[in-house]
Formats: structure tokens, C-alpha cells, sequence
């Protein structure tokens, strides 16, 4: 019998989670049956949204996530020994599962997939660029903001997965683009790896001078990832006409206002700037182009192979450090995608 690892909450996140919230716990896996197959985690994702959707979830309740893993033993003729899975089995290091059996009712409810052809690219690209958060960039500016080039884009979060992703597709668009970031590596990295027009420190600079000078004629798109004080500065330096896609919200994800939870913040007032520069603001879920997920992947994955597209892993090592990956990526520990490395 193969014995497993797995990361189970035992008690729910209040404020920053910390190591006694979560236990890591052996697990006995039932034999492969017909029609499943084992799979063995090599790399797991930490992302922020393991923050606000654990907040309500159980105690005992194995945390959620996604990650790439090699079938060790099958009994399922399409799914060979040696393939690489991609699926959504939570913070494990081993999976008994029928792939082909419908998506369980759960935060992501997409089918486990064979790992596409990548070519020399790192498996692990199919956590980031190449899987969710890839698609949350493509997607989320794309539809949402509807840029046109010679356009000034704004990005919050813009060193992190989705954030350096989108400012370098509003390059391919080009569009002027303007980052904002909490550190100045990370912001040296935006502008003189990735060709952003400017980058901004937001934890050492005065985000609204700042910005006022990066963006004297103002703003017409800004992509969220943060929320909070920083987006109002943002949203007040918007034209007319202007479009904020909504991504996320991690600057409030460890105060479990999520949901209808917790109580109301107070914020600064943004509606006189949405009223008399008519702006639009949309906040989405990637999930709601799941129906066109492969057009994003393949996209991205062009994208990668011209070399329009540059990539950054931060990696952990080890599956019993997953959680110190996850605190450090919400700590802004991560340059590009968080990845733990089995
Ligand atoms: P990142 O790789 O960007 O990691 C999180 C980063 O957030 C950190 O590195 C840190 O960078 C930054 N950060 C942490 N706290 C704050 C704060 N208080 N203010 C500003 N920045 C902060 O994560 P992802 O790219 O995976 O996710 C980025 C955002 O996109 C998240 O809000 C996430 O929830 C959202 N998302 C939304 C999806 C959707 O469907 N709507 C799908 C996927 C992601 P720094 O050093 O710059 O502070």
C-alpha cells in the first residue's frame, strides 16, 4: 500500500494563516481499480486564492490546489505510466483518481488533462503561464479591459504570476505599461527584462506622484490584482472612458471580508472619478471562459515559443514546505508564478 502525504486545514485562517492552522498528515491510498490510475505530485501550485476560499471550508478538509504529477501505475489504457497529469487533487503528494470520470463539485471543476506538448518549456508552466493564471491574464485584460494600442495600462501585483504576464501582453499590444510592485528587484525585473515602460515601488515610492509622472496624460486601462488604497490612487488618475478589470483583492484576503464575511471597510470614495469619467469596472472569475480555455493556453503557449513571453519561477523545494510557500507568496516572496517542488 502506498502511504502519502497530504496538508488537511485544522483550524480556519484568521488574519495571516499560520503554521498551527494547517497539519501535515500521512494518508494510505486505496488500490488503483479499474479505470484509475496513481499519480505522483512533482509540482504544486500556491496561489492567493487558497486564502479567502479556505476561510470557510471545514476543519479536516484536505486543502485545495492544483498541480502537475507523473501516473506511477494505471489501469486506464489513454492515461499511460510515465504521462504527466495536470488536476486540481488539493495539497497531496499522491492521488488515486478516474480521470475521465465527471469533475467533482469543486472550486475548479476542471477534469484532470494529460499534459499538452510544451517542447523544452518546464512542466510547471502548466500552473502558470501555460494553465489558470495565464488564462486569468489573457482573459481577464483581454475581455475585460479591451485595450487598443497606444493605450496607458496600469497593473497592480504586476511582478507576480498573472500580473507580469498581463503587462507583457499589453506590451505585445503595444500599449504603454506601467507596473506596480514591492520591490525594487522586482521592479528593475519588470522594466528591464520584460520592457514594461515604468515600474513602481509602491512600498518605497509615492504611488500617486509616481504614477502622475509614468502617466502625465492618465490612465485607460488598469488591471487589479491588489484592491484596497492603491487602486483607488489608480482609478483617480483614469480618463475618460477608462475599463479596470478586477482580478483580486489580495491586500483584504486576510481580513475574510470575502463572500459577504466580515465587516464592511471603509474605503476611499472612487465614485465621483467612476461618474464623470464614465469608467467601467468588472470583476471576473477565469472560470467563466472555461469554455474557450484551450484557445488561452494555446495562445500563451505561441507566445512563449517566439519568445514574446518571458516566465519566472520562484521555487520551494519540497512538499512539507508547502506552506511556508504559501505564506511567503502572500508575503510577496515570489517573483512570477509560487511553485513547490516535490
Ligand atoms: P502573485 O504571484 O501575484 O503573488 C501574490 C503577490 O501579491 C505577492 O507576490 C505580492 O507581491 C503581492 N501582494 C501581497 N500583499 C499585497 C498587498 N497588500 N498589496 C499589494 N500587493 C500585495 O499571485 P497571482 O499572480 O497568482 O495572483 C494575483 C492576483 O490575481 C491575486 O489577487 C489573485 O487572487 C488574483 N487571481 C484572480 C483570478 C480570477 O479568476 N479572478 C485567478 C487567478 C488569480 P509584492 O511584492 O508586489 O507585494
Amino acid at each position: 500500500m502506498v502511504v502519502g502525504k497530504k496538508f488537511v486545514l485544522v483550524k480556519n485562517f484568521v488574519g495571516e494563516p499560520k503554521a498551527e492552522d494547517v497539519s501535515l498528515q500521512d494518508m494510505e491510498l486505496p488500490p488503483v481499480n479499474d479505470g484509475e490510475i496513481l499519480i505522483e505530485a512533482e509540482y504544486l501550485s500556491v496561489d492567493p486564492y487558497m486564502r479567502p476560499y479556505s476561510a470557510n471550508l471545514p476543519p479536516g478538509t484536505t486543502m485545495i490546489g492544483s498541480q502537475v504529477g507523473k501516473i506511477v501505475e494505471s489501469k486506464n489504457a489513454a492515461w499511460p505510466v510515465g504521462k504527466r497529469v495536470v488536476g486540481n487533487f488539493g495539497w497531496v503528494s499522491h492521488t488515486v483518481v478516474n480521470p475521465d470520470a465527471p469533475a467533482a463539485e469543486q472550486l475548479l471543476k476542471i477534469k484532470p488533462y494529460l499534459l499538452p506538448d510544451m517542447g523544452d518549456l518546464p512542466a510547471s508552466l502548466a500552473l502558470g503561464m501555460l494553465g489558470m493564471p495565464g488564462n486569468t491574464a489573457y482573459f481577464g485584460l483581454l475581455e475585460i479591459c479591451k485595450p487598443q494600442a497606444g493605450e496607458t495600462l496600469v497593473v497592480s501585483g504586476a511582478a507576480g504570476a498573472v500580473g507580469s504576464h498581463v503587462g507583457q501582453i499589453g506590451k505585445i499590444l503595444g500599449l504603454k505599461v506601467i507596473g506596480i510592485a514591492g520591490t525594487d528587484e522586482k521592479c528593475k525585473w519588470l522594466v528591464n527584462e520584460l520592457r514594461f515602460n515604468h515600474a513602481i515601488n509602491y512600498k518605497t515610492e509615492n504611488v500617486e506622484d509616481a504614477l502622475r509622472k509614468a502617466a502625465p496624460n492618465g490612465v485607460d486601462c488598469y488591471f487589479d490584482n491588489v484592491g484596497g488604497e492603491l487602486s483607488s490612487i489608480v482609478i483617480h488618475q483614469m480618463k475618460d472612458m477608462g475599463r479596470i478589470s478586477v482580478c483580486g483583492s489580495i491586500s483584504s484576503y486576510n481580513d475574510n471580508l470575502v463572500l459577504g464575511q466580515g465587516n464592511v471597510p471603509k474605503a476611499t470614495i472612487i465614485q465621483p472619478a467612476m461618474v464623470f469619467h464614465q469608467l467601467k469596472m468588472e470583476g471576473f472569475i477565469v472560470l467563466r471562459w472555461l469554455n474557450r480555455w484551450q484557445e488561452g493556453i494555446e495562445k500563451n503557449l505561441k507566445w512563449l515559443k517566439e519568445g514574446k513571453l518571458k516566465y519566472k519561477e520562484t521555487y520551494t523545494n519540497g512538499f512539507e514546505n508547502m506552506f511556508n510557500a504559501f505564506v511567503g507568496m502572500l508575503k510577496g516572496e515570489n517573483t512570477g508564478k509560487a511553485i513547490v517542488k516535490v
